[in-house]
């Protein structure tokens, strides 16, 4: 018998009605809407076309791949509706993973935006007065109280803007547009994600006088730097990263002081803006937003998601009165964040005034100790070791991430895997198969799990996953 030719294949397909009307399928369009469940039929038939066409299905195999339409089709939708942003289990240790989404909020600051973002809120508008009002007093009031009690001789007040790099850049064009910014060689950062202060300084519109070497930069080679074109001196935190050996730099307290006889503001990129002491946690070096304003830093810029643990946002804080001018810049017009943001930093600087540390999850986990990391690793050895995916315990260390406190790590318990079955690069990846994926570090032919930066509720997760991996 003379097998069909290609057209005649062809003909066998069945319409996209025709798919629609089955029942099973119908059941999904009730549910997720007729147009989605028809693009996703479209998808599957074009691609049974191509095989056609392509001789990889003949009239041997079209049959079966007929019978299994339907399930294609709602594979084919269930990828299509799926989230393509979504929860992961970070087990890498690294507290503020810049690429799985740096701080996770707190409980309080999530209720608060589904509260107030369902429906319509105060953003703008002074309730008892009846009359417009201004975003930022909803985070302003807060900052008062926690950045007020540095004596000092003029007020401070603080803007928000969507991330610190925008708040770099306002404050550059507001402070220096055509004119002299001077920073140190030592202090030209990259800080990843193609933030180089070179290149913001540009943007901004401010001028770049660099002063003093990679590694020694003194006072005096500021001092001899300003003249007529100079607007300000600037201090950048090298977050990510640290010199030693021959080096100087001024301290804040020089800078302000020079800054002060010269008649010029000091501002400081701080990166991170701890609002807390980080000695208390166990984390050294990392200046915070207080030391700073006590040290006769003019303006100081933050990020809202990295030390803070909130949301993604840039802070400006310092004298009420060039933060004045900032909020009148119309680029702080475009910068500006939403409702969403102002919630969320608005619950979790609440956080910081009540002293509810534990609430914030990034300065819960830097808290965490090393013995109760270890409790929870030991469970899962208990429950999950076996021979086909040896589970061990080891000394190992968290870091905090998010270009802060480069030196700074924190003693932790890690879950060391190996597998005789499967290479390390295999073991992660299949971790990074299981609802929701988790993320683990390979180093020296092991996968390494940190318990740091995994939720509690989540060791439960881990361990049936390393269970079915052991399967
Ligand atoms: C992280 C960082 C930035 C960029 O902050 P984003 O909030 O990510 O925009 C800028 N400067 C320094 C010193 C930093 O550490």
């Amino acid at each position: 018998m003379k097998s069909p030719s290609r057209s005649e294949l062809f003909r066998e397909l069945p319409s996209v009605d025709e798919v629609l009307r089955r029942p099973e399928l119908s059941a999904l369009a009730a549910e997720h809407g007729a147009g989605t469940v028809g693009d996703a039929a479209r998808t599957v038939l074009a691609r049974v076309r191509s095989e056609i066409a392509s001789g990889l299905l003949d009239s041997d195999s079209l049959p079966l791949a007929l019978n299994g339409l339907s399930g294609a089709v709602e594979k084919q939708l269930r990828l299509e509706i799926a989230y393509s942003l979504r929860l992961v289990i970070n087990a890498t240790g690294v507290i503020l993973h810049t690429n799985l989404g740096r701080a996770p909020l707190a409980q309080p600051a999530l209720k608060h935006v589904a509260e107030t973002a369902a429906g319509y809120s105060n953003l703008e508008f002074q309730v008892e007065a009846g009359e417009r009002g201004k975003r930022d007093l909803h985070v302003q009031r807060l900052l008062r109280r926690l950045l007020d009690d540095v004596a000092r001789d003029y007020e401070i007040s603080t803007i928000v803007v969507n991330n610190n790099a925008a708040a770099v850049l306002l404050a550059l064009n507001t402070l220096a547009e055509h004119c002299e910014v001077i920073v140190s060689r030592g202090e030209l950062v990259e800080i990843g994600g193609s933030f180089r202060i070179p290149d913001v300084m540009a943007k901004s519109g401010a001028i770049l006088r660099e002063v003093g070497t990679t590694n020694r930069t003194r006072i005096a080679d500021y001092d001899n730097a300003i003249d007529e074109r100079t607007r300000l001196l600037l201090r950048v935190h090298r977050s990510n990263f640290e010199i030693s050996g021959f080096t100087e730099q001024t301290s804040i307290g020089e800078l302000s002081e020079l800054a002060r006889r010269r008649g010029l503001p000091l501002m400081e990129d701080l990166g991170s803006g701890a609002l807390v002491n980080l000695e208390n946690f166990g984390i050294r070096g990392e200046p915070n937003v207080l030391d700073s304003l006590r040290a006769g830093v003019d303006i100081v810029t933050y990020s809202g998601d990295k030390l803070l643990g909130g949301p993604q946002a840039g802070f400006i804080s310092g004298r009420a009165d060039l933060v004045s001018r900032m909020r009148s810049n119309s680029l702080f017009r475009a910068l500006r964040v939403d409702k969403l943001a102002y919630a969320a930093l608005e619950a979790t600087l609440l956080a910081y005034v009540k002293r509810d540390y534990d609430t914030i999850p990034a300065l819960k986990m830097m808290r965490l100790s090393e013995e109760r990391i270890g409790k929870r690793a030991a469970e899962i050895v208990k429950r999950g070791n076996s021979a086909r995916l040896q589970i061990e315990i080891m000394a190992g260390e968290s870091v905090i991430g998010g270009g802060a406190a480069p030196s700074s790590v924190l003693p932790t318990r890690l879950l060391a895997l190996t597998s005789k079955a499967l290479s390390s690069d295999e073991l992660a990846a299949r971790l990074r198969k299981f609802d929701p994926p988790i993320i683990a570090r390979v180093e020296e032919g092991r996968v390494l799990l940190d318990l740091r930066t995994v939720f509690p509720e989540q060791d439960e997760l881990v361990l049936s996953a390393l269970t079915r991996i052991a399967e």
